[in-house]
């Protein structure tokens, strides 16, 4: 079981797989006031630099649960370079449906939404497995400016422009579900570049090292088109945030 192995390629060097960077995640780790101890799940766990970083930084303990066996194995890596393998655990599985045995203070989905079919899924799935009074993390993108067109909402990669909400909206959706949103930490196009741009010189190192891998020419589409295909699209009309929710 894996995701495509298009994804461990091009996100092979990341630690963080989304438009969070290091110093924002640590800003939402603080904004969060942890306490020692807590518990932390996180669906889509990805290189577990969330995980492993608030360990270190605010004593949390955690569990990720991510499809991608190179992105468990490096979380697990990163977990034993700071010093928190004992706090933290990592497993190679599907998150649908994945409810955790005790109930957990913050329980995160950060830009992996589909696995329970959407946002509103996801917030269901994620409520089973948290105390009463705890917090849910839901990473996701909006729509920082609204699409003319679903033709320039799929040049952002979305299938269309009913795939996200602008912000006043994402929020407001919140709401209905009957949470409060409590914090939030929004990416900016800094961010957007150190996710998306990363991925290009992997892509180029990957192909000089893998010229015969039958990959080699979706990668090489890849690396030709996307430089242009994220500065004319995604950068421009897609932002990106983390919400933390409590319950009404
Ligand atoms: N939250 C991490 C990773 C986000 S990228 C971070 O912010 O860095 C999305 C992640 O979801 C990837 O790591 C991918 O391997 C994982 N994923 C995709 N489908 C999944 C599924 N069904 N169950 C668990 N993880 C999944």
């Amino acid at each position: 079981m894996d995701i495509p192995r298009i994804f461990n390629i091009t996100e092979s060097a990341h630690r963080i797989h989304n438009p969070i960077t290091p110093e924002k995640l640590a800003t939402l780790g603080a904004a969060l006031r942890l306490k020692p101890g807590a518990r932390v799940l996180d669906l889509g766990s990805g290189s577990g630099e969330m995980l492993c970083t608030w360990a270190r930084d605010h004593g949390i303990t955690g569990t990720g649960i991510d499809m991608s066996a190179l992105f468990t194995r490096q979380a697990r890596r990163r977990a034993e370079d700071l010093g928190v393998a004992h706090q933290v655990s990592f497993i190679h599985d599907d998150a649908a449906g994945h409810v955790s045995d005790r109930k957990v203070d913050v329980a995160a989905c950060v830009g992996a939404t589909w696995i329970a079919g959407g946002v509103d899924g996801t917030v269901e799935l994620l409520a089973r497995s948290l105390r009463p009074g705890g917090i849910i993390l839901i990473g996701e993108p909006y729509w920082r400016r609204l699409p003319p067109t679903d033709e320039v909402a799929r040049g952002c990669l979305a299938g269309g422009i009913a795939d996200f909400l602008p912000l006043p909206e994402r929020l407001a959706s919140f709401g209905h579900l009957g949470y409060d949103v409590v914090e939030m930490v929004l990416a900016d196009q800094d961010g957007w570049d150190r996710y998306e741009a990363a991925k290009w010189l992997t892509m180029r190192r990957w192909l000089d090292a893998n010229p015969d891998d039958e990959l080699a020419g979706e990668v090489r589409a890849r690396l030709t088109t996307e430089p242009v295909r994220y500065a004319a699209h995604t950068r421009d009309y897609l932002g990106w945030g983390v919400f933390a929710l409590m319950k009404r």
